[in-house]
């Protein structure tokens, strides 16, 4: 039996625990979405402990509380309903799905978050921009409850609606609250990765990671999980503290070099780029070589 309150989580039991319609187990991404700030005028964050009483103690916010609200700068989570237990920041309608009781479980996760929001004088324009502090420990309890991880609706990328009742009677996984019937929230706008850079990798590029420590790290060869000196998650650590490194030196040889002013891309696909370099730590360094050996070839014209 999983834990119906998540290990770690600051209890705050707000009561009238309601069983679910069972059926395919589910979460469901929110943000809290407190602030309608804007990239001209950003707002501070809402403090975590209004949003904790809020759902927790205040009769307003009651009904509408999540099982988890979880701070993604923080790692920190309350927790005001079992798991088992129906929770309560979906919109249900009369007739039709009872949206927060459609699974197994519903497990429903508030964000402290909203757009453009300011923290220690840093601006956030999407949840996946923060440090996400606490994700694996709160998605690890989510599979617990059954819920695979995979979005029948699409992972949300943006503010758009989609829903489609039959998908959602029907199909275990994640869905954002812009993702389920009968509701006309468009939140949460965007939600972190189930992949580590551990389970994101190909078998080529665990074979290649494998050869730069079977060939810089003798001492410690290759562990896949928990054995020797190093698990694996401390070598891709590694690997990533190598690539940046090497990414950081070739961003300091560039600066040298003239010519490079005119930028080929806009921000937000070099944004882009950098994600999925930085999730390929094998990749971060092969293209590190190759643009260090063009500056290189640059310099001696
Ligand atoms: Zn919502």
């Amino acid at each position: 039996m999983p834990d119906e309150w998540m290990p770690g989580a600051t209890r705050l039991d707000v009561g009238g625990h309601a069983p679910t319609d069972g059926g395919p187990p589910k979460a469901i991404g929110h943000i809290t979405w407190d602030e309608n700030a804007t990239a001209a005028r950003p707002l501070d964050l809402v403090p975590y402990e209004n949003l904790q009483s809020w759902f927790g103690r205040n009769p307003s916010g009651i009904p509408s509380a999540p099982h988890i609200l979880w701070d993604p700068f923080t790692g920190r989570f309350t927790q005001f309903l079992p798991a088992s237990s129906r929770s309560k920041s979906l919109a249900d309608k009369a007739g039709g799905t009872r949206t927060n009781r459609a699974g197994d479980v519903v497990l429903q996760v508030e964000a402290l978050f909203f757009p453009h929001c300011r923290v220690d004088s840093k601006v956030y324009a999407r949840l996946v921009d923060t440090p996400c502090k606490g994700w694996p420990e709160l998605l690890a309890w989510i599979r617990s409850w059954g819920v695979p991880d995979r979005w029948p609706m699409g992972r949300p990328t943006d503010f758009t609606s989609r829903r489609n009742e039959e998908i959602w009677e029907e199909e275990a996984g994640w869905y954002g609250h812009s993702q389920v019937p009968e509701n006309d929230h468009q939140d949460p706008g965007s939600w972190p990765a189930f992949t580590t850079a551990e389970e994101d990798m190909t078998p080529e590029q665990a074979a290649q990671l494998k050869k730069i420590y079977d060939a810089q790290v003798p001492y410690s060869g290759w562990q896949y999980k928990g054995q020797g000196t190093q698990d694996a998650w401390a070598l891709l650590n590694n690997a990533a503290i190598t690539s940046a490194a090497a990414v950081k030196s070739v961003a300091a040889l560039s600066a040298k070099v003239d010519g490079l002013k005119q930028p080929i891309l806009t921000a937000d696909q070099l944004a882009a780029l950098a994600a999925q370099v930085a999730a390929h730590p094998t990749l971060a360094e092969q293209i590190a070589e190759l643009v260090a050996d063009k500056l290189a070839a640059r310099l001696a014209d």
